[in-house]
């Protein structure tokens, strides 16, 4: 159960207004707060977009346009994990609507699902600056709002799509080559991990891995369906 001064102070934070604390109880300077942000637990959907909407846990949200929560299916059985908005995204407040986004609607077409069928996410919910890749700190900082998010939907199948996705969620380094084509496990639900759909683009020849990626995912996912 979340606390209700922490909640309180969830819901004034996310509407940008300053929380004053009476003398000696004072929250620790800028960089100290980031890296102890209030507890998520307990938010319901509005709550927890409202504490996207104004976040402020790390040096992208002075450059974003929009913060970019996620699409779809609030129940989803498929939740798609991406990496970080792009310059697009940024200006819509929507993952995956350039040309990788529309790769990705053909994948999921692929095995029956959609856009509005599944979840769509990603490790940050802010672009970083010139698509470059997302910095730890600012994927630790972010790390709880997805992990709410996944709390919230309980997906049967999570399907990682890229290096960024996959290294963060399963705290690895290997490349996608690597942990690609077998199931991991992600808190007891089934991960799979396949090429973003950028990369793709770049490498053609790649899709068919990524299919046998699909496939596997949706086997996966009807197990856990079972
Ligand atoms: N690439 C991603 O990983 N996520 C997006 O939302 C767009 C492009």
């Amino acid at each position: 159960m979340i606390h209700p001064e922490q909640q309180r102070r969830a819901y004034l934070q996310a509407m940008g207004i300053d929380v004053w604390l009476p003398r000696g109880e004072e929250e620790p300077a800028d960089e100290e707060s980031r890296a102890s942000p209030l507890p998520l637990e307990g938010l319901d959907w509005t709550e927890l977009r409202d504490c996207v909407a104004g976040c402020t846990r790390c040096e992208l949200s002075a450059s974003r346009t929009n913060t970019v929560f996620g699409v779809g299916n609030e129940q989803a059985d498929w939740l798609i994990i991406g990496e970080a908005p792009g310059a697009e995204e940024d200006r819509r407040g929507e993952p995956f609507v350039g040309r990788a986004g529309q790769l990705l609607d053909q994948m999921l077409l692929a095995i029956g699902q959609t856009r509005e069928s599944v979840f769509i996410a990603n490790i940050l919910k802010c672009r970083p600056p010139h698509n470059r890749d997302p910095k730890p700190e600012e994927a630790s900082a972010c790390r709880d709002y997805l992990e709410r998010q996944i709390e919230l939907i309980q997906p049967k199948i999570v399907l990682a799509v890229g290096k960024i996705a996959a290294q963060n969620l399963l705290g690895s380094d290997d490349p996608v080559g690597r942990m690609r084509g077998r199931p991991h496990d992600l808190g007891g639900i089934p991960l799979v991990v396949t090429y973003h759909p950028a990369y793709l683009l770049r490498s053609p020849s790649q899709k068919n891995k990524s299919w046998s990626d699909l496939c596997l995912a949706k086997r996966l996912a009807a197990e856990a369906s079972a």
